[in-house]
């Protein structure tokens, strides 16, 4: 079962990008699965004093209900920024585009988004019909100001409006502020001759609170071990736990107040419905391709897969998705020219360890991966995304990652291919 966790941060947050370069250490807009079920863990074993000196990994003195709270069963997902409490955020699709001048989308609700940007342009349906040998003409430039349009990154945030409206979305702008601090002296605990340095922390705005949005799954069972571990281990406050989380906690940062819920809102359609909508069609509405499914998936976490060879895999094509599923579509077909991908290569900080994690490449979270498979395989392609949209896909899917949406919603909405026939 999936559920809804939320994180409001309490003044500023750091969860570090790599090693410090030059005094300087980066931040991140998102918060990886690995940082907050870090914090929680830590958090437990401190206080069942599994992390005294000499104690650590000692079996013995963990709690009975850990392995269930934090096994490999679990998914602690990756946390958005969001604008509220309310919405569901995500990283923009890398086949997006906006204009040069005004980036962002175009309008947003109960007036925010005024003044905003001149819309979002996808490309991702644009290109797929292209592939699929439809001829189909484009403005050059921005639909408002025929300005260029480029590339543009960053997170995205939906919420669902009442019946009959229309899913709202909102650029979510994160604001940062380099922080700088006094290096300690270790030997004589006060500030070290000459030495400074800067934390890239994500600040709040006005409302002094910065929200995230996420999923955690797992048994109701392990739900209850995970409440009754917390519960132990953290302060009440609200409806959830006071915890830190991220890096320079001892310098005040990252406080946080974490609740886990029932999913309410429901921020996507049903993935038939999502599929259905995604077919390419003809300019008379007719299938473009009648005889194969279409769908992409959106890496709202990096995607490791590795080939036959145990190398970690840019291409990710039938072959090589099959280890790690137990339903793969007959025939299915990787569209390597339509989908469109990044590489970055991730590391971190081992909290129960003390160590410094692995650096690992994987496929970065926006990469957008699209396929087709034969239309005789409707059913299996529907237990496939069923599948990895709900236990991930690849490896290292307990902090998160391999998290994918099916046919996003957004590459509809924001269809570049449909913009031009408005005009
Ligand atoms: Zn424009």
């Amino acid at each position: 079962m999936r559920w809804q966790v939320r994180l409001r941060v309490e003044g500023p947050l750091l969860v570090g990008k790599g090693t410090p370069t030059q005094n300087v250490l980066l931040g991140r807009d998102y918060i990886p699965g690995s940082v907050w079920r870090g914090a929680l863990a830590e958090a437990v074993l401190r206080a069942a004093g599994a992390l005294a000196p000499g104690a650590a990994g000692q079996a013995a003195e963990l709690p009975p209900e850990f392995g269930l709270a934090f096994g490999p069963e679990t998914r602690f997902g990756f946390l958005y920024p969001v604008p509220g409490e309310k919405w569901d955020g995500f990283p923009l699709p890398l086949t997006v585009r906006s204009c040069k001048a005004r980036p962002g989308f175009a309008c947003g609700v109960h007036g925010r988004g005024k003044g905003g940007g001149h819309g979002v342009l996808d490309m991702l349906l644009v290109t797929l019909r292209r592939h699929l040998g439809l001829a189909e003409e484009l403005s050059p430039g921005c639909p408002e100001c025929r300005e260029r349009l480029d590339r543009f990154r960053g997170v995205a945030a939906r919420m669902p409006l009442s019946a009959g409206q229309d899913t709202a979305y909102e650029t979510v702008k994160v604001r940062r502020q380099l922080l700088v601090r006094v290096g300690l002296d270790r030997r004589t605990e006060t500030a070290a001759d000459g030495v400074l340095y800067a934390l890239d922390a994500q600040v709040p705005g006005r409302d002094r609170a910065l929200y995230f949005t996420g999923t955690w799954r797992g048994t109701p069972e392990a739900l209850h071990a995970l409440h009754q571990l917390l519960d132990g281990a953290c302060p009440r406050a609200g409806d959830g736990w006071a915890i830190r989380v991220g890096t320079a906690r001892a310098r005040g940062l990252g406080r946080a107040v974490l609740e886990i819920t029932e999913a309410q809102a429901v921020f996507l359609p049903p993935l038939e419905e999502r599929l259905e909508a995604f077919q390419p069609r003809q300019g008379d509405g007719q299938p473009a391709d009648p005889d194969h499914l279409c769908f992409a998936l959106l890496l709202k976490a990096p995607l490791l897969v590795r080939d036959a060879a145990g190398v970690a895999c840019g291409l990710p094509a039938a072959a090589v998705l099959a280890p790690y599923v137990t339903s793969l579509p007959v025939g299915l077909e990787f569209l390597e020219t339509v989908s469109v991908l990044e590489w970055e290569s991730s590391d971190g900080w081992a909290m129960a360890w003390g160590l410094p994690k692995p650096v690992q490449a994987a496929l970065a979270p926006g990469s957008v991966l699209a396929y087709r498979a034969p239309a005789r395989e409707r059913r299996a392609v529907l237990a496939f995304l069923e599948e990895v949209e709900n236990g991930g896909l690849g490896e290292r899917t307990a902090e998160g990652w391999g998290e994918v949406v099916a046919c996003d919603p957004l590459h509809l909405k924001c269809d570049a291919g449909k913009e031009a026939v408005k005009q």
